[in-house]
């Protein structure tokens, strides 16, 4: 790393090195670490609150996680988080309160504590399948293998051009070669690595961790994805930030601001300007324009194609099949302040399955739950907690009309019965009651009709890289390599700042 020193804030401008459009995770690392190589940077974010899907937001006294509750390893410095190695670049910290047990699934039949530490875990699932936790331990080795394996090339020092080759063979050998025998994994589905897994149970269980980290089932999740989380889990910690994801965000605008970069909030971007096939700059609402060589795209594939670009600025086949990333359904999200009184030994997170006849990824079957007051007590109000609940629901069909209310009142009821199973008299404890709909998610996270991100299957495609067709044009977040979820964007926008640094 070279020896930069922090700036101070750049004077106002339309001038700049790059602009990066969002201050989701994706964008802020990209720009926050473009910002750290040493150029001028401004990150151009729709909203008052940055950090997209991970921003955190107030009322009455009760601090929400408007989505990722799940972190690891941001209190241990030999975690693989890619998250975690940005903030150590920017020379920055989140401090964060380690768990164990996770919390709980709760199958119509059992409920089945979920801990990091494999050995408990299993002697969990044991309790229910001696012959599965067998055959779970074989998985587990399998994934833990190339988590081994890729643990020696640490994110932070990729990038997403012919650059890459040079640099694995001259800095990365060794751990080339170590690769070399989990390669025909990194290609695989979980779903290909557990074939020989008889055990209905432990299918099942493995299903819904796939499903939980990427939205799709073992058979159209990536096994680098799978290993990483289970090897933090076991090797490295699950923690959770002080503060909330809010923490996340802050820091990582700290990063960029103190590295000389710049934050501009309430700043939609409505057009990028591109000329003869090269970038320009951006237009925002009402007319003012910035201009750059570079500019960095953190909405996503959708919204980046149809809203921000006009159709002639791309070629029309490689618009088609951009446009035609199937992307996973988007959310009724429950946010309640609750009473805590008589509440001993609540675990943090809870998935609750209402149906075994029904698939897993059937809209309200599963229901997913955080209360992250349980680690940190200053989220709520005193003798409160914090409950964010929260399950699938397609975006089709919703509208502003006068069905609405109701609408939204009977979709949320399967979560309230997600939570009677953790907090059997949840309804009386209710102070504050927040329903969020596919509509709301679309409008407050600027996304595609309110979507998760895209479900490209293993097998079925690869997500594309931080590249586009426009010259001096890229992007970053859960719609490019390596995909959804909060280290993965770190990555993205690591993938994409590295390739645009000198
Ligand atoms: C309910 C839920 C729970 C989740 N739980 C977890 C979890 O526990 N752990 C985990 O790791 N991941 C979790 N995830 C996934 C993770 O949060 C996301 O994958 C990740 O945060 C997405 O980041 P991103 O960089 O793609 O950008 P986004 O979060 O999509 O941010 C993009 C930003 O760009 C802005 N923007 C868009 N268009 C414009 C424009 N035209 N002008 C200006 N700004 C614009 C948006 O306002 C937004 O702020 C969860 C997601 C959800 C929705």
């Amino acid at each position: 790393m070279d020896s930069l020193t922090p700036s101070p804030s750049p004077p106002p401008q339309s001038r700049w090195d790059a602009i990066v459009i969002g201050s989701g995770i994706g964008g802020l690392v990209a720009g926050a670490l473009l910002a750290r190589y040493g150029k001028q940077v401004i990150v151009c974010e729709s909203h008052s609150i940055p950090g997209g899907a991970a921003h955190s937001f107030t009322r009455q006294g009760f601090h929400f996680d408007s989505g990722p509750s799940f972190y690891c390893g941001l209190s241990d410095r030999t975690s693989l988080n890619p998250l975690r190695q940005v903030l150590d670049v920017l020379e920055e910290s989140v401090p964060a309160i380690p768990y164990d047990p996770l919390g709980h699934y709760h199958f119509p039949e059992a409920t089945i504590p979920i801990y990091g530490n494999l050995e408990r875990y299993r002697s969990a699932v044991a309790q229910l399948t001696p012959p599965g936790a067998a055959e779970l331990k074989r998985l587990e080795q399998r994934l833990l293998g190339l988590y081994d394996a890729l643990k020696e090339i640490p994110a932070i020092a990729l990038r997403a051009d012919f650059s890459l080759i040079p640099l694995l063979l001259t800095r990365y050998f060794p751990a080339l070669i170590k690769l070399l025998p989990q390669l025909p994994k990194i290609q695989s589905s979980v779903g290909d690595l557990m074939r020989d897994i008889q055990d209905p149970w432990v299918r099942r269980l493995v299903d819904l961790e796939c499903f939980l980290l990427s939205g799709l089932k073992a058979d159209g999740t990536i096994a680098p994805e799978m290993a990483f989380m289970l090897g933090e889990r076991s090797r490295s910690v699950i923690d959770y930030p002080v503060g909330g994801s809010g923490a996340i965000v802050q820091a990582l605008v700290r990063g960029l601001e103190k590295w000389g970069g710049t934050l501009r909030l309430n700043a939609h971007v409505e057009q990028i300007l591109v000329e003869s096939g090269t970038v320009a700059g951006v237009r925002f609402r009402g007319g003012e324009m910035l201009c750059a060589p570079i500019v960095i795209s953190n909405a996503t594939v959708w919204d980046t194609y149809t809203q921000l670009l006009k159709p002639s600025d791309l070629p029309a086949a490689y618009r088609s099949t951009a446009l035609q990333t199937p992307a996973v359904e988007s959310f009724m999200h429950l946010h309640l302040g609750i009473r805590a009184d008589g509440l001993v030994g609540l675990t943090g997170h809870h998935v609750v399955i209402h149906d075994s006849d029904q698939d897993i990824t059937a809209p309200g079957n599963t229901c997913m739950i955080s209360i992250p007051s349980v680690w940190d007590a200053n989220l709520a109000p005193a003798k409160h907690h914090v409950v964010h609940a929260y399950t699938l629901e397609p975006f089709a069909g919703w509208q502003r009309d006068d069905t609405y209310e109701n609408r939204k009142r009977q979709k949320a009821e399967p979560l309230f019965r997600a939570l009677e199973r953790v907090i059997p008299d949840i309804r009386d404890r209710v102070v504050l009651e927040l329903i969020g709909t596919p509509l709301t998610h679309a409008r407050y996270l600027r996304r595609y009709q309110g979507t998760y991100g895209p479900a490209i299957a293993a097998g079925k495609g690869m997500f594309p890289s931080c590249h586009t067709p426009i010259s001096g044009l890229y992007r970053v977040g859960d719609s490019t390599l390596p995909g959804i979820g909060v280290p993965a964007v770190a990555a993205s926008g690591i993938l994409c700042a590295n390739s645009l640094r000198e």
